[in-house]
């Protein structure tokens, strides 16, 4: 078996011999492969779009999914000789263990709410897919409703992703089967390179299936409390994504209302991915939460108990902005959440001296009490702070920390 490493290696090395053949046919120059090519390649090998096997779709929507569809990696590549498989470490048996233990049957309404299956949507419907269709491998987390496992695809071409598992009953229970059915829904039709792809989801008597992207690299949160904080060019990066992402959801008429960095995963080449859409309640104790969240992200207008918009993400922007720099967020108080309420009303802002000049600016123009004045997200990808730390050549924050 292959670590990730090495297929990384292997797949970059078939990268360059792909390439020099093209490149020598085209111009003569020769380009050295850069780490965007390698990820381009393990995103189509991590990523699927399920294909679409259905022999009932319309042609039109094979055709469509089809042209989306990442190429397989056989193709993609033409290796010489067999690739071994890439490592997706030890199976731990949880699946079966927890559905002995937590799963229980589910009846009437909530059953019917919660029969989610990507393979009959009414648009772009996915192949159907089934617990079988995976080789489980190593536990990557566990949520509130379940574990979450790196699995592969039985069926060529093998891709890699995150099973996140739901059990249904503790759904109902916690009464949230609308939320998460809205929720997979919404998620399901987001495409962008800094929102974890949702690429289909199934269920069982007891459990709901998310297959997800693998987020290579983890939590974010993990990084920030490893670290304490980011550098200013790490922040800078980040934050260039985050406008982006946020600008494409908002242009899907999605406001998340829930960004904070415990909902920032990571990818494979330490690029940032928005993870959350609210189905997954995180456990408690390994996180900065309370039963209902933490208060640090909340708007003024949110904690007044007024309307809210979209500019509710550009304000968690510029709370995150100072959680990156300084290590904890901005209008934080340890010891009472009236007090954090309080400060959050006033916009009781002290932004550290470490905090450079631009950075300061930025977040002083996110964190405005009137949502109107807030920096539009456009002009958040042209400030200063995030233009100085863009890679070169790249015309938004590139993928890659
Ligand atoms: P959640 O239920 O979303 O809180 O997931 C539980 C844990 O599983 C997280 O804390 C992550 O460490 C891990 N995890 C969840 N989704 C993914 C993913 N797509 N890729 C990698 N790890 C994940």
């Amino acid at each position: 078996m292959a670590s990730i490493g090495a297929v990384t290696k292997q797949i970059a090395a078939l990268e360059i011999s792909s390439k020099k053949h093209q490149q020598s046919s085209r111009t003569g120059h020769t380009k050295q492969p850069s780490q965007t090519n390698v990820a381009k390649l393990l995103t189509k090998y991590a990523a699927p779009h399920p294909p679409t096997a259905k022999t009932t779709q319309p042609s039109a929507l094979r055709n469509q999914t089809n042209a989306n569809a990442p190429a397989r990696i056989s193709r993609a590549v033409a290796p010489s000789e067999p690739q071994p498989p890439l490592d997706i470490g030890k199976y731990d048996g949880g699946l079966e263990l927890d559905n002995e233990k937590r799963g229980e049957k589910v009846f009437g309404e909530a059953a019917e709410a919660l029969a989610l299956d990507s393979s009959v949507l009414g648009t772009r419907p996915t192949r159907e897919w089934s617990l079988p269709s995976f080789e489980i491998g190593r536990p990557l987390g566990k949520g509130k409703f379940g574990r979450v496992y790196m699995v592969r695809t039985k069926c060529e071409p093998q891709y890699i992703l995150a099973l996140k598992c739901l059990y249904k009953s503790e759904i109902i229970q916690s009464r949230v089967e609308k939320q998460i059915r809205r929720e997979i829904e919404i998620q399901q039709n987001l495409r962008h390179p800094n929102v974890l792809r949702l690429y289909g989801y199934f269920h069982d008597e007891k459990r709901i299936f998310l297959m997800l992207e693998f987020a290579g690299k983890g939590e974010l949160y993990k990084q920030l409390s490893k670290h304490g904080s980011f550098s200013e060019k790490r922040s800078s990066r980040y934050i260039d994504q985050m406008a982006d992402a946020l600008t494409y959801l908002h242009s899907k008429h999605v406001i998340h209302r829930d960004i904070k960095p415990e909902n920032l995963l990571l990818g494979i080449n330490g690029e940032l991915k928005i993870g959350d859409f609210g189905w997954s309640v995180h456990a408690p104790g390994n996180r900065r939460m309370t039963l209902c969240g933490t208060l640090d992200y909340l708007p003024p207008e949110m904690v007044e108990g007024k309307e809210h918009n979209e500019k509710v993400d550009y304000w968690a922007l510029g709370v995150l902005t100072y959680e990156f720099l300084v290590g904890n967020p901005p209008f934080e108080d340890r010891n009472s959440v009236n007090a954090t309420y309080r400060r959050i009303a006033k916009v009781d802002l002290r932004i550290p001296s470490l905090v450079s000049p631009d950075a300061r600016d930025l977040i002083t123009q996110l964190l405005k009490y009137n949502p109107e004045e807030r920096i539009p997200l456009t002009d958040v990808s042209r400030h200063p702070w995030i233009l100085k730390h863009r890679p070169k050549g790249s015309s938004r924050g590139g993928s890659e920390v």
